[in-house]
């Protein structure tokens, strides 16, 4: 899938966890704010060092799209592939695929779910896929 994730000083833990099939957000210890990505301080009030938390792996397809070509090399035997953005339930919402679904049947606000795809025998990506009905 793609290229191998590059983890700086802020996202390490995060990606340490998605190898370990967690899916984990920040939550700021002064206000209590969740987010994603990982970053240094809280976006809502500044406080530094927010706490890292488990996500409950469960949101909504807030938007998508089907990438059907890609100028990117690193991407193309992905093809096709939905790119969406997920709502988690406790707010954030997070970059990722959909996948083991057929596009065609997709819609906004759907159930969605956490599943970590093995790469090389390695779950990498936290990706999300429809929730049974
Ligand atoms: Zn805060």
């Amino acid at each position: 899938m793609g290229i191998a994730p590059i983890a700086d000083a802020h996202s390490a833990k995060w990606w340490e966890a998605a190898a370990d099939g967690r899916l984990l957000l920040q939550r700021c210890n002064a206000c209590g704010a969740r987010q994603f990505y990982p970053r240094a301080h809280c976006t809502s009030c500044l406080a530094p060092d927010p706490a890292w938390v488990e996500a409950s792996g469960t949101g909504t397809l807030h938007t998508f799209t089907v990438v059907r070509k890609t100028p990117n090399a690193a991407f193309a035997d992905d093809c096709p592939y939905v790119f969406a953005i997920v709502e988690l339930d406790e707010g954030p919402r997070v970059t990722t695929r959909i996948v083991d679904a057929d596009p065609a049947v997709l819609r906004c606000d759907q159930p969605v779910r956490v599943v970590f795809p093995e790469i090389d025998g390695e779950p990498v990506l936290p990706c999300f896929t429809p929730e049974e009905a």
